[in-house]
Parts: structure tokens; C-alpha cells; sequence
């Protein structure tokens, strides 16, 4: 009784699960990175030890994503998910269905896709040499990577990824 009371607040609300934050294993590149297209606060790395990544995500409170069941059994169930599928759609299925998260589709687009930093605004203006003559005079909002400075805007990839996220969202 008293064990289930304990664990209510950490599963309450939707602050947690959009909150959640992730550390995915060398083999969840693709995930990673659709983690990152939903908003989700994900690290990978291509390469790192497994001993590193385990400590990487105790320190960072980050729930540890892997396809290694070496790994999985050296971090407690409560911080880590074993991802069963090779398949990335099944794995970012198993991965809401297991944590409950919900997709929010203002948070679609908020992180840059290369290194995880959230996008912020960037004005037209500061754009006009750096992306192609026909996104400048087509697109009227971008938003750049304040880390790596990638620019971002809303591309025909967007409704392709929509399509592909219609039935998680
Ligand atoms: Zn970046």
C-alpha cells in the first residue's frame, strides 16, 4: 500500500512524461533521432562504453534506452528500457506505449536534430545568405541551433513526418 503511494507522484500529471529525457545506446541512432523530432531531450553517442553511458545516465537522470541486455541488467529497471525491436517505429512505439509519454505536437521541430539543443527563433533577416534563394523567398519563419547553428525551417519533410507520426500522435 504505502509502496504504491510512493510511486504515484513520479507517474503523475503530464509534467513527468513530457519531461522525460533520454540517453540512447550506440544502436538506437534512428531513435535517437526521432526521440528528437518529438521533442524529447535525447543524448547518443557513437561511441562510448557501456560503463559510461550507465554512469552518463545516473548522473544526468536519464532514462537509459538500449538494445544490449548486458546493459539492461547492470541499470535497474527504473531507469532504463530494454527496446526489444530492431525496427525504429516499433522501438518509439514501445517506448511511449512503456513510459506513457505524450506527444505534443507544439513540442514537433523543438530540438535540433544533430546535437539535442532546443531550436530557438532566429529572425528572416539573419537567414538570407545562409539557406537557398527559394526556402528565403518561400518560408517566413526559421529557427536556428544556438550550439551547432544549424538553421531549420518548415520544410515539405514536416508533413512527410506528420504522416509518418499520424498514428502515434
Ligand atoms: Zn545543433
Amino acid at each position: 500500500m504505502t509502496r504504491q503511494e510512493q510511486i504515484r507522484p513520479q507517474s503523475d500529471g503530464s509534467e513527468t512524461s513530457s519531461g522525460s529525457s533520454f540517453l540512447a545506446d550506440d544502436q538506437l541512432g534512428k531513435l535517437a533521432r526521432w526521440l528528437r523530432i518529438l521533442g524529447f531531450d535525447t543524448l547518443y553517442f557513437r561511441e562510448i562504453e557501456d560503463r559510461q553511458l550507465i554512469r552518463k545516465a545516473a548522473d544526468d537522470n536519464r532514462i537509459l534506452l538500449t538494445r544490449d541486455t548486458r546493459i539492461a541488467s547492470h541499470s535497474g529497471p527504473a531507469n532504463c528500457i530494454f527496446v526489444e525491436s530492431d525496427n525504429w517505429i516499433d522501438q518509439l512505439k514501445q517506448v511511449i506505449a512503456q513510459l506513457k509519454l505524450k506527444l505534443t505536437p507544439d513540442n514537433l521541430f523543438s530540438r535540433c536534430l544533430l546535437c539535442n539543443s532546443a531550436l530557438e527563433p532566429i529572425p528572416k533577416a539573419d537567414v538570407k545568405e545562409r539557406v537557398p534563394p527559394f526556402v528565403f523567398q518561400t518560408q517566413e519563419e526559421f529557427v536556428h541551433c544556438p550550439s551547432c547553428d544549424k538553421i531549420y525551417w518548415q520544410g515539405t519533410h514536416v508533413s512527410h513526418v506528420l504522416d509518418v507520426l499520424k498514428p502515434l500522435l
